[in-house]
C-alpha cells in the first residue's frame, strides 16, 4: 500500500540527479532533492565536460588482460594504484577483469551505445530556453596521437566507433598542426570527429540547471540523507539528522556515495570509485581550437571559462586516501611536452570519484519494487549521460516504460 505523499526524493544533485528532477518536474512531479553539498559539487565538478557520444567501449576490453600489468607497473603510465588499497580492491577488481571478454565486451557496449549516442541531442533538450545553454559547445574532438601506428594499435574501439557511425577523419604529418596549432611538431596523428559538443563550465551548467529547478517550484534541502525508511517493502520516508521526509518514491543519484546510502536495502552494489584529476591552466596564452584526447596520457583536455583543463588518469585508490601528487605531475608533464608554446598565470588541480560498477554499467532501475530507484554507477560517462539518465529515470518514477532495453541496468544484476 502507498503513502499518500505525493513528493518524489532524489538524493544527490549532481549532474544525474538536477536531470533526473528536472525531468521529474517536466513530467509534472512534485520534487525534492537532497544533497548533503552544494549541486555540482561531486564528480561533476571536476570532469572533462565532454559529451562523449562516443565513449561505448568501456575500459574494461579483452586487450586490457595484455595491458593491465603495463598500466599498473610502468612509471609512465596514466593509471595508479595505490598499493595499500589493493587487498581491499581484490574482489572489485577480479570482476571488472572478468568483464573483460569479447561476449562481455559486445555486450557492455550494447548496453552503453543508446546512453551516450545521441547525448549532444539530449543536452540540448534539457537546456532549450534556460541560462545553462551558454556552457553547451557544438564541437569536433580529436583523439590525438603521436603517430599514426599509435593510431593502428587502437583498432578494437575504432572499429566498434566506426561501426556505429563515428568515423574519424584523419589528420596526418605536417597537416596536424595545421588543424591544432596549438599541438608539438612531434605530434604526427588526429582521429577527428565532426558534429560533437562539449560543456565548457561543468559546475556553472549544473548549478544554472539546479536553479532552473528551484525556479520551477523544486525544493531543496542542503543535508545528507542517512537511511530510507520502509513500510510493508514500500519507502515511506527519507531519513535525515533528526528530520524525516516523507515522500512517496526516492531516487538515488549519490555517484559513489550510493553504495553507502543503499547498505541496508540488501542489494549487492560492488561500486569502486576510480580516481581521476584535473589541472587547469589559468590564463592560458594557446588554447586549442576544440577539446580533444591525449591518448598518451589518456586524459582530456577542453578550454573552459576557468581555462585550459586537462582531466583524466585513473588512480585505484578508495574513498579515504587523500588525493595524490603523482598523477597531477603526470598530466602537467604531458600536458606541456604536448603543447610547448602553452604560457599560463597559474594552475589549479582537483581530484573526484568516478562511481563504477565492474561492468562498467550503470545502476538505472527499481529497487525491488520497494519505490526507491538508482541511477548511479556512470564511470567516465556521466556527465555524457546524466540528462537521459534523468529522462529514462522520471519515466520509470512515473510508471512510463522506457524506448530503450534497461534490463542490463537492473540494480539487483550482482545479487
Ligand atoms: C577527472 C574526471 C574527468 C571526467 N570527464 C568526464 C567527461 O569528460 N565526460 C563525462 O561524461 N564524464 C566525465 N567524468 C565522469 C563524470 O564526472 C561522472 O560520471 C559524473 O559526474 C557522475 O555524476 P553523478 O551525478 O552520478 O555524481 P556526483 O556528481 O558525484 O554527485 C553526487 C552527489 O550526491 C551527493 N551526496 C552523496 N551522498 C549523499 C547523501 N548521503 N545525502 C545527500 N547527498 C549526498 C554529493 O554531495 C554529490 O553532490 C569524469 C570524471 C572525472 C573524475
Amino acid at each position: 500500500m502507498k503513502n499518500k505523499n505525493k513528493s518524489i526524493v532524489v538524493v544527490g544533485a549532481g549532474i544525474v540527479g538536477v536531470s533526473t528532477a528536472l525531468w521529474l518536474q517536466k513530467q509534472g512531479e512534485e520534487v525534492i532533492l537532497i544533497d548533503s553539498s552544494q549541486p555540482g559539487t561531486g564528480a561533476s565538478f571536476g570532469n572533462a565536460g565532454l559529451l562523449a557520444q562516443w565513449a561505448m567501449v568501456p575500459v574494461n576490453v579483452p586487450e586490457l588482460w595484455k595491458s593491465a600489468p603495463k598500466y599498473l607497473l610502468s612509471k609512465s603510465s596514466p593509471v595508479f594504484m595505490r598499493w595499500s588499497y589493493f587487498p581491499k580492491l581484490i574482489p572489485w577488481l577480479a570482476k571488472f577483469m572478468a568483464n573483460a571478454t569479447e561476449n562481455r565486451s559486445n555486450e557492455i557496449i550494447k548496453n552503453l551505445t543508446p546512453l551516450v549516442q545521441d547525448a549532444v541531442d539530449q543536452h540540448q533538450n534539457l537546456v532549450k530556453g534556460t541560462q545553462a545553454a551558454k556552457w553547451l559547445r557544438d564541437s569536433k574532438f580529436s583523439y590525438v596521437y603521436r603517430t599514426h601506428e599509435a593510431f593502428k594499435a587502437d583498432s578494437f574501439g575504432w572499429k566498434i566507433k566506426s561501426n556505429l557511425g563515428f568515423i574519424p577523419n584523419l589528420v596526418l604529418g605536417d597537416d596536424v598542426r595545421e588543424e591544432e596549432p596549438i599541438l608539438s611538431p612531434d605530434i604526427r596523428c588526429m582521429a577527428v570527429l565532426e558534429g560533437q559538443g562539449h560543456i565548457t563550465n561543468p559546475l556553472g551548467y549544473v548549478t544554472e540547471l539546479f536553479k532552473v529547478f528551484q525556479k520551477n517550484g523544486g525544493k531543496f534541502i542542503n543535508k545528507a540523507v542517512k537511511n530510507f525508511n520502509i513500510i510493508h517493502d514500500q519507502i515511506h520516508s527519507v531519513q535525515l539528522e533528526g528530520e524525516e521526509i516523507l515522500c512517496q518514491k526516492a531516487v538515488v543519484t549519490s555517484g559513489i556515495w550510493s553504495k553507502s546510502l543503499i547498505k541496508n536495502l540488501k542489494i549487492n552494489v560492488p561500486l569502486e570509485t576510480e580516481r581521476g584529476y584535473h589541472v587547469i591552466y589559468e590564463k592560458p596564452s594557446v588554447e586549442p581550437r576544440n577539446p580533444m584526447m591525449i591518448t598518451e596520457g589518456k586524459f582530456g583536455v577542453t578550454p573552459m571559462t576557468t581555462g585550459l583543463r586537462c582531466a583524466g588518469t585513473v588512480e585505484l585508490g578508495g574513498l579515504n586516501a587523500s588525493a595524490s601528487k603523482k598523477p597531477i605531475d603526470f598530466i602537467k608533464k604531458i600536458s606541456l611536452k604536448t603543447f610547448p608554446e602553452l604560457k599560463f598565470e597559474k594552475t589549479s588541480e582537483w581530484m573526484g570519484f568516478r562511481p563504477t560498477l565492474p561492468d562498467s554499467l550503470p545502476m538505472i532501475g527499481e529497487i525491488q519494487n520497494t519505490g526507491i530507484f538508482t541511477g548511479f554507477g556512470h564511470q567516465h560517462i556521466g556527465m555524457t549521460s546524466g540528462p537521459k539518465t534523468g529522462f529514462i529515470l522520471s519515466q520509470l518514477v512515473t510508471d512510463k516504460k522506457p524506448n530503450l532495453d534497461i534490463s542490463g541496468f537492473s540494480p539487483e544484476r550482482f545479487n
